[in-house]
């Protein structure tokens, strides 16, 4: 077991402090990683104030992590130390349940184990996340990063990225299809890159007007204040699929109006509170579909990076210090991000040894 400085939330309604964790020495099939970046995503934040109802305290957050391998167990083959990594929402599952078979491990039967709030297997306690100076991790869950030069910029990849990629590859996004990302923030942004990436006519909608030039800017064709009814109707019944990041309760209707006949909406935002019941008859008067997608396996997420690495595709980042979490969280909740927030890790390992 090795001490490790890490930032923990111990309660819903504490801010998240300095706190040490141990983790597991590297068993046969581990691998120690050095964690350099670690990305905010909003699920931290339901996490370590319990919007999920779920959270087991202390909470580390974080999974969206780069780092550098230390030490690998004597039966690792596929990584030795000095490789540049990533570990994303998944350290571990089942392995023999048919969606394990499939590589779609985040849908394990026997359930998955989260980076952070999953069952640890070592003390029997909860596992902990990227907001750490350290973490081990078994082997089939660590990914190979490119982009050596920009690393930071490269973290939010491991959720955000993943988690649009994987529907937008479900949905089949591509040339000839019109594709709607609601939603600038995280995982929007990585959204709106990727399907612009993949071909698709993309179409933003976002509540924030300053964001329209941005929308532009990461690649959507077409940027709409989904809070103007008028700019909202000229797109109705025209969508092949639209992708929905949005972290708050909302009224679905007023997207679904704009799903051609077949269209599905994708849920991707897990709010707190249910969204208001959408009206049947929007869908079943197209055969609309509402539908929902939970971030992606360990083989898609390699296949997302390595299209991220030959697109030369990365995200949007402002990086901060570790002691600046619970600043950052409440300019999350503001959608006051451009577009995702990185932990530099070595403010946590400075502050730490200062201590
Ligand atoms: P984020 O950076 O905070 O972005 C959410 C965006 O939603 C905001 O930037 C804002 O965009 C929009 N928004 C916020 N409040 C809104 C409201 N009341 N009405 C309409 N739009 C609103 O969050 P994120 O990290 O991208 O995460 C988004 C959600 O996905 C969270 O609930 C998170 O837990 C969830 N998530 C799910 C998965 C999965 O596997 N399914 C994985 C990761 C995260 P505009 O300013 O452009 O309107
Ligand atoms: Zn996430």
């Amino acid at each position: 077991m090795t001490h490790t400085p890490a930032y923990a939330a111990q309660a819903a309604d504490q801010p998240l402090a300095p706190h040490t964790i141990e983790r597991r020495a590297p068993g046969a099939h581990d691998v120690a990683i050095d964690i350099l970046y670690c990305g905010v995503c909003h699920s931290d934040l339901h996490t370590a104030r319990n919007e999920w109802g779920n959270t087991r305290y202390p909470s580390v957050p974080g999974h969206e992590i780069v780092g550098t391998v230390t030490a690998v167990g004597k039966d690792v083959k596929g990584f030795k130390a000095g490789d540049t990594v990533g570990v994303g929402c998944l350290v571990d599952s089942c392995q023999h349940c048919p969606s394990c078979a499939e590589g779609e491990e985040q849908y394990c039967e026997n359930g998955f184990t989260g980076t952070y709030n999953g069952p640890a297997q070592e003390d029997g306690g909860n596992t902990h996340g990227g907001y750490s100076a350290n973490i081990v991790v078994n082997e089939k869950f660590v990914l190979r990063v490119g982009h050596e030069d920009n690393l930071a910029a490269v973290a939010p990849l491991l959720c955000a990225g993943i988690t649009t990629y994987s529907p937008l590859r479900h949905w089949g996004a591509g040339p000839g299809k019109k594709v709607g990302i609601v939603g600038l923030g995280g995982l929007g942004h990585m959204g709106v890159k990727l399907a612009h990436a993949m071909g698709a006519h993309v179409v933003l909608f976002t509540t924030s007007p300053g964001k329209v030039a941005d929308g532009k800017r990461l690649g959507a064709d077409e940027v709409v204040i989904s809070k103007d009814p008028e700019q909202m109707a000229k797109h109705a019944n025209s969508f092949d699929f639209i992708l929905n990041t949005v972290a708050a309760s909302h009224n679905l209707d007023a997207f679904l109006t704009l799903l051609k006949r077949d269209g599905t909406m994708c849920l991707v935002g897990a709010p707190e509170h249910p969204h208001p019941s959408p009206t049947v008859f929007n869908l079943i008067m197209k055969r609309r579909q509402i539908a929902g997608s939970l971030i992606g396996g360990i083989r898609e997420t390699q296949e997302m990076l390595d299209f991220c690495a030959e697109h030369g595709i990365v995200s949007d980042i402002e990086t901060i210090a570790m002691r600046d979490i619970n600043k950052a969280y409440e300019r999350m909740l503001k959608s006051d991000v451009k577009y995702r927030f990185v932990i530099d890790m070595q403010t946590l390992k400075d502050e730490a040894k200062a201590a």
